[in-house]
């Protein structure tokens, strides 16, 4: 039996890893789209041709439980997300109507239809947020210091009630950041390696950047999407942490995608006060035994080749024109 997936979020860049990943084993991929948003899927290049795209707002119940009724699906993904956490303190409502609001009316959706679908939610290691132990697992309490964070933490528990009141199959992965060449570079992974390639090729001369002690658990999108569908392929749906519990400096960030191209970071990255953040003292690290042990799940890519590669692929869109110099300017920094 061919399985369908249902996705929302599908034109991020965790979309784009998991279709990838469900289209090779064989599922039918939808995706759900506001009707206005369609022209993002051109995001996912030579994948879009292969997904449904089923054009309903994320806010509409009514909406969301016909598609889940037409579809039958036996797999939903909940991403959709805002696509930068910081910008969540400037509409907090929006921000928990997408976020909570999406997963309560998709959760729902599925148990009024009383389907068999195997329910996955996107949390975040920003849920841990003021943490006072590292590194943080499956039973680290949640201290969200964030409009984004919180709404996550409200999300994950209304699926948590799913399954333990309505006894769905539903979990989340707690994951933290994961990058590829698809994060907007309004991430610092992005960011960097963006400017890497382009001071390698005359088209910039510096990098200002904010504080470059700041840490992070970096692990590369490709390989948690693999434990998001593990999560729905084991006997008992259980929460977990996807990590790969190691971290690393924006310092070590800079100094390994300038490397990758023969720089010297040093000439060329400047501090500016603006891009530093308050309260950033807490050490977001994962422990990722739990998915080792049942999922059987561990990153594949490590740091140093997740960079590399990102500096290596934006050199390529930089010198085919996929990215032109004005368009590196409009960059948000
Ligand atoms: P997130 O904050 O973990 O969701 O991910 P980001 O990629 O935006 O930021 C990761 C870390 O990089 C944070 O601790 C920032 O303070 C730090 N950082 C240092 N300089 C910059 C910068 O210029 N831009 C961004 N976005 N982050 C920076």
């Amino acid at each position: 039996m061919v399985k369908t997936a249902l996705i929302t979020g599908i034109t991020g860049q965790d979309g784009y890893y998991l279709s990838r990943l469900l289209l090779k084993q064989g599922y039918r991929v939808a995706g759900l789209m506001p009707p206005q948003r369609q022209a993002s899927l051109a995001r996912l290049g030579e994948l879009a041709n292969e997904i449904k795209v089923c054009a309903v707002d994320l806010t509409d119940a009514p909406g969301l439980l016909a598609v889940v009724e037409q579809l039958q699906p036996q797999e939903i993904y909940n991403l959709a997300a805002p696509s930068f956490v910081p910008d969540s303190w400037n509409d907090p409502l929006g921000t928990l109507d997408l976020v909570t609001g999406t997963a309560t009316r998709l959760l729902a959706a599925v148990r009024q239809l009383g389907i068999d679908t195997r329910f996955y939610q996107a949390s975040s290691s920003e849920m841990f947020g003021k943490v006072d132990c590292s590194p943080q697992d499956e039973d680290t309490p949640f201290r969200p210091m964030n409009p984004y964070a919180a709404a996550k933490v409200h999300a994950h528990w209304t699926m948590v009630h799913h399954r333990q009141r309505y006894g769905l199959f539903a979990c989340s992965g707690i994951l933290y950041n994961h990058e590829s060449s698809r994060r907007p570079p309004a991430f610092v992974t992005r960011k960097v390696s963006l400017a890497a390639a382009a001071i390698k090729l005359g088209l910039s001369q510096n990098l200002e950047m904010g504080n470059l002690d700041a840490k992070r658990d970096w692990g590369y999108a490709g390989d948690h999407v693999k434990a998001m569908w593990r999560m729905l392929q084991v006997d008992q749906p259980e929460d977990y942490v996807i990590g790969t519990g190691e971290l690393h400096s924006v310092r070590q960030l800079v100094t390994t995608a300038f490397e990758s191209v023969g720089l010297d970071w040093t000439r060329y990255v400047v501090v500016d006060p603006k891009f530093l953040r308050p309260d950033e003292h807490f050490q977001l690290v994962a422990n990722p035994a739990k998915a080792k042990r049942n999922l059987e799940w561990e990153p594949q890519v490590s740091f140093e080749v997740l960079i590399e590669k990102m500096v290596l692929k934006d050199l390529e869109r930089l010198q085919s024109g996929a990215i032109s110099a004005s368009g590196l300017r409009q960059i948000p920094h």
